[in-house]
């Protein structure tokens, strides 16, 4: 039985970037991969870093909303956050028990994110890759989609589960699945609308330089009508835009949405200019982020629904998960 599990950090101002570059991977994985699939919002995982907690609880409901919106199913995955199913941290403690300082200290994250002031972060920042190994294990996960910056961390999971079933379990009865890593479809790359050199962003302070999933059609075509560009037609090829950042960005985004290649949608706009291209653009992305955005304010502004979403998702994941932590506790000798 192939069991998929993915995770994201829930974050607000939800934008086109989130959209093409992660959600869509979701949507469709579900009907991509065969098996079931648990989707999840690392809400633990968020309060490594120095975070607002208002801000936390916003965004995951606002993470949940355009999961759904953008056609996460409830009916065929399961979604839900990690807080609502304590066991995630009860693994990651009795794992603590089988990683190994050394391991930790080897992640490039770790070293990239605590940088020249390891004595200053969280002991969760240093703990962090043990909660997602704690994510995957507690399900028996057979795959994970993981990108380049991820591998190590899957690598560490695999590590641990090795070691715990040497350590504590018989050969003939493991109690952690490996689970193996899969490469996800290559995510478009989106950037910011003033600046193609910056990726389209949460935290720049410009929202013009953004179109996020509550922006209705008028202020999609404006934003993109206002789009940075050159005053050069378009090229009938993608080398063409080379040293054009901001044109490739528009005609990336044409082809992210239409499911083409840079050269294909050239191949229909080679030689007209922006007057031309920005309206078809504006118009594609108004009619596909319609049904997403419409459904995005609706549920934004119905907390409950989101809340039963989350707390069906978490309970059928706490059922899935409990003989895996029942078999953890037990082979660590531990008394309940
Ligand atoms: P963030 O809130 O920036 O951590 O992003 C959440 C998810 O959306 C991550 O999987 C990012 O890789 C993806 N993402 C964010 N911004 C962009 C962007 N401009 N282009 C493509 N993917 C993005």
């Amino acid at each position: 039985m192939m069991r998929t599990l993915s995770g994201i950090q829930p974050t607000g101002n939800l934008h086109l970037g989130n959209y093409l570059g992660a959600i869509r991977n979701w949507v469709r994985m579900q009907d991509e991969m065969p098996g079931e699939k648990l989707y999840f919002l690392a809400d633990l995982h968020a309060i490594s870093m120095p975070h607002v907690p208002a801000d936390l609880t916003a965004n995951t409901r606002a993470m949940t909303a355009a999961l759904v919106a953008c056609g996460i199913d409830t009916d065929r995955s399961l979604l839900f956050n990690q807080a609502r199913v304590p066991a995630h941290a009860e693994l990651q403690w009795l794992l603590n028990g089988t990683a190994r300082m050394g391991w930790l200290n080897r992640m490039t994250q770790w070293k990239d994110k605590a940088g020249k002031n390891r004595e200053g972060q969280s002991v969760a920042l240093f703990g962090y890759p043990v909660l997602q190994a704690a994510d995957v294990l507690l399900y028996q996960t057979t795959h994970v989609p993981v990108g380049e910056d991820q591998k190590q961390h899957l690598e560490l999971a695999r590590d641990i589960a090795q070691k715990f079933n040497n350590d504590f379990a018989s050969e003939d009865a493991p109690v952690f699945t490996l689970p193996e890593a899969i490469t996800p479809p290559q995510a478009a790359r989106i950037m910011s609308l003033r600046d193609g050199s910056k990726k389209m962003s949460k935290s720049d302070p410009s929202e013009m330089s953004r179109i996020e999933l509550a922006d209705d059609a008028d202020t999609v075509m404006k934003k993109v009508k206002k789009a940075k560009t050159d005053p050069e037609p378009l090229p009938s090829e993608a080398k063409g835009l080379v040293g054009r950042p901001e044109a490739l960005n528009l005609v990336t985004i044409y082809a992210a949405v239409t499911d083409k290649t840079v050269d294909a949608v050239l191949g229909e706009f080679g030689g007209e200019g922006f007057g031309k291209f920005k309206p078809a653009l504006g118009e594609l992305l108004v009619e596909t982020l319609r049904p997403i955005s419409t459904r995005f304010n609706e549920l934004l502004g119905d907390r409950e629904a989101l809340d039963a979403i989350l707390a069906r998702g978490a309970s059928h994941a706490r059922e899935l998960g409990r003989p895996t932590l029942d078999a953890a506790y037990t082979a660590l000798g531990l008394v309940r």
